[in-house]
């Protein structure tokens, strides 16, 4: 957890300098649940940073539309499973704000605002959006919408002017997009001189700032199968079957873990083993602490003096301890679906409060603040 520390300390002292606290955005798309994956990379993060940021984690169940048109119940059935994922996993919603992002009208307006500050040439360029349409086997049948998505991410970030945005390794295109645009609407609507520094930007009188990608300290957690034909682990990912769920139980757990790939030349604990692409230890070296341990099991499995279960089941042991408190968490709120309604329409509703908010700004910025209005939901 170092980097997460680091950020901590950090955000501490700016905290303490300011007498207040900066604001953080990140989210997830509702396709499903939550994952170790998800947790490494990024989940834990944020759990981290929200007692010295002020928190808006977004449910981006708009953007579930871009491939999941068809499915409108599932999107809505996802969209509570993540808010409870959030609240088990230990986002406190007394500090932090969870919302739906399609209760936000302000994002769904800069979306459109901001498209046109990005070339059609430029939106195809995005590297994330060529592995997706690839790794989701598109071809060339996808939606319009589809290709708006990294538009309405640049949206769904700028609508909250955030000091920081940890994200996965493939939002940093989108990032890098949303950088982009702020830069064009600072430079063309409030004058900023583009020769201004990144960091100067919103000093020098523009609206957004251009925000610095923040990664966890796992980009890229592997799944628990045999790696692929040109011998790379893939990713842990719900579409590929080869993830641990933040919502599984323990016994679900330990027969993910008991079947997980490991070392297939090694027939007998005798056998010496292989540690390195072997996911058995990358799990070892990211879930557990015990670092000591580590060297002298590794040591020992490639001497073939341990056997594979044994390893298996220490890692066992570290996952269900883990995700045991979600687990505790998760019932007081699966018992209770009101109260995650409230959660979700309390945060809905301060996330409009920010989101209006730029968006005012921005009209103004772009002349056509024509008139007041007000956002409110129905109690
Ligand atoms: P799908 O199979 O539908 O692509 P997924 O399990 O890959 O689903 P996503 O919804 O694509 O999950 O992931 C959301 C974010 O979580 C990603 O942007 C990525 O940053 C992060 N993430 C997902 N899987 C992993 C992983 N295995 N390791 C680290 N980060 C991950
Ligand atoms: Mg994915």
């Amino acid at each position: 957890l170092n980097e997460a520390w680091r950020i901590v300390n950090q955000a501490k002292i700016k905290v303490i300098m300011t007498k207040s606290k900066p604001r953080l955005l990140s989210g997830d798309t509702p396709t499903g649940k939550l994952h170790l994956g998800h947790w490494v990379g990024s989940i834990e993060l944020r759990v981290a940073l929200q007692q010295c940021y002020e928190c808006y984690f977004i449910i981006a169940n708009v953007h579930a539309f871009t491939t999941r048109a068809e499915f409108p119940k599932e999107i809505r059935q996802n969209t509570f499973e993540i808010a409870i994922d959030y609240l088990a996993a230990g986002i406190d919603p007394k500090q932090s704000h969870i919302f739906i992002q399609s209760e936000i009208p302000a994002i769904a307006e800069l979306t459109c605002f901001f498209s046109m500050l990005l070339s059609f040439p430029r939106v195809m360029r995005n590297p994330t959006i060529k592995d997706e349409i690839k790794h989701k086997k598109l071809g060339d049948n996808y939606s319009f919408g589809f290709l708006l998505y990294p538009v309405g991410q640049v949206a769904d970030i700028l609508s909250f002017r955030p000091s920081l945005v940890p994200v996965g390794e493939d939002q940093i295109a989108h990032l890098e997009m949303a950088r982009e645009c702020a830069r064009r609407f600072n430079q063309i609507y409030c004058g900023v001189d583009p020769q201004t520094k990144d960091e100067d930007y919103v000093t020098s009188g523009g609206l957004f700032p251009i925000i610095e990608a923040k990664l966890s300290r796992v980009h890229r957690l592997v799944g628990t199968g045999a790696p692929n034909a040109n011998g790379t682990l893939a990713k842990m990912s719900k579409s590929l079957n080869n993830a641990i769920y933040l919502s599984d139980d323990a016994d679900t757990i330990r027969k993910k873990v008991m079947a997980m790939y490991t070392d297939p030349r090694r027939l007998r604990a005798t056998d010496p083993g292989t540690v390195e692409n072997n996911p058995l230890w990358i799990f070892h070296e990211i879930f557990n602490p015990d670092k000591a341990w580590i060297a002298e099991a590794e040591d020992k499995y490639r001497k073939g003096q341990i056997k594979d279960v044994d390893c298996k089941h220490k890692l066992v042991d570290i996952l269900v301890a883990l995700t045991q408190p979600m687990r505790e968490r998760r019932k007081i709120y699966e018992q209770d679906l009101g109260e995650v309604l409230k959660i979700l329409k309390h945060g809905t509703e301060r996330a409009n409060e920010i989101a209006e908010d730029t968006l005012i700004k921005a009209k103004a910025f772009m002349k056509q603040d024509y008139f007041k209005r007000l956002v409110k939901l129905e109690p």
